[in-house]
């Protein structure tokens, strides 16, 4: 991604205290693991690096590239476990302090290991001092035969923290959502669902209405409703915006960073969190997202610095704990924007 900062902001967004409450632990498969199963196979990066790819069809184009380059990767726990310890240690480096990820859930139906050894797996390959929180995501046709009683199952698992509804946003929603939703959050779980990337705002409406999810994925599409916006702000439902994913996937409007509307959202006073999203397929980094919002939106220091803040107001952590990020967090901004 051509996102580069001068080494001003590039200290600034290192040192950041921030999260990352969007990414996809298949779609942020290190490479350097592909390399090592097959060196002949990825002798070389992927094509889909490059800043000028766009996958022209949305998801219907990507989900070909992951069966090709990833599938064959997540086969155990253990494999999970390898992919995560890097993962979060890149995250780390960064400057992040709490990670949501997700891991799709129906891989396990194809594995000895069972969805609660994956969860933990995923878990312990966090670094000292890193929170993650794991989520099970699924995809709208997912509630049938194995995978219905798999995801029922997952309820049980004191180990997992939530729900994702994700995949094609146009396969129709089922009926089970709603229900199992339901029963997730009444569980302990917090439910998210991926809405209002490819579809429109009426769609992020009907999930709001039906699905009732505590945090969309995405959601940028809520921008094209006055009505759509107002209600996120008004019930409180924060948007986890990956915006260079957007560009790469062609999302319908987002013709270019700079039509991204995430500075609406902000400046409308939607909670909107910036994340990477599947950074294997996307070449991108989560400090490219914060400095591709101050070179492309004109975000200042002081704006980023609340934007990563959103991360910890929505993020699940006790109260003191959030408390003491934030006042970190503010305190660093204080510091590096005054200059002392
Ligand atoms: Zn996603």
């Amino acid at each position: 991604m051509p996102y580069t900062a001068d080494p001003g902001l590039a200290d600034f967004v290192r040192e950041l205290p921030k999260t990352e409450t969007h990414l996809h632990i298949e779609g942020a498969c290190p490479y350097e693991l592909l390399r090592k199963l097959d060196p002949v196979k990825h002798a070389r990066p992927p094509p889909f690096w490059d800043d000028s790819y766009r996958y022209r069809d949305g998801l219907h184009s990507f989900m070909p590239l992951y069966i090709e380059y990833c599938q064959d990767f997540f086969t155990s726990a253990e494999r999970y476990h390898q992919a995560s310890e890097i993962m979060l240690r890149n995250c780390a480096a960064q400057g992040c302090r709490y990670v949501e990820t997700s891991f799709h859930l129906p891989t396990v139906l194809f594995m000895r290991d069972g969805g609660a050894d994956v969860v933990r797996a995923i878990k312990s390959g966090a670094p000292r001092g890193l929170e993650v929180r794991v989520f099970a995501g699924m995809s709208h046709n997912d509630y049938a035969g194995a995978g219905r009683d798999l995801i029922e199952d997952s309820l049980k698992w004191p180990e997992l923290d939530g729900l994702d509804l994700h995949g094609l946003e146009d396969i129709p929603l089922e009926p089970w959502t709603a229900d199992v939703w339901a029963r997730a959050r009444l569980a302990g779980k917090f439910t998210k669902a991926h809405a209002g990337e490819f579809m429109g705002p009426d769609f992020v409406e009907r999930i709001l209405d039906e699905v009732k999810p505590q945090r969309i994925q995405h959601g940028v599409r809520s921008a094209e409703s006055a009505a759509t916006t107002a209600r996120l702000i008004n019930d409180g439902v924060a948007l986890d915006v990956c915006p260079l994913s957007n560009v790469k996937l062609c999302v319908p409007g987002v013709t270019s960073l700079a039509a991204h509307p995430f500075r609406r959202l902000f400046d409308a006073g939607v909670t909107v969190t910036v994340n990477s999203d599947d950074p294997f397929f996307l070449g991108n980094t989560l400090s490219e997202e914060y400095y591709a919002l101050h070179s492309v939106h004109g975000f200042t220091p002081a704006e980023l610095g609340k934007v990563a803040a959103n991360g910890f107001k929505v993020a699940l952590l006790p109260e003191h704990v959030r408390k003491a990020h934030l006042a970190d967090l503010a305190a660093y901004v204080t510091q590096a924007v005054l200059g002392k």
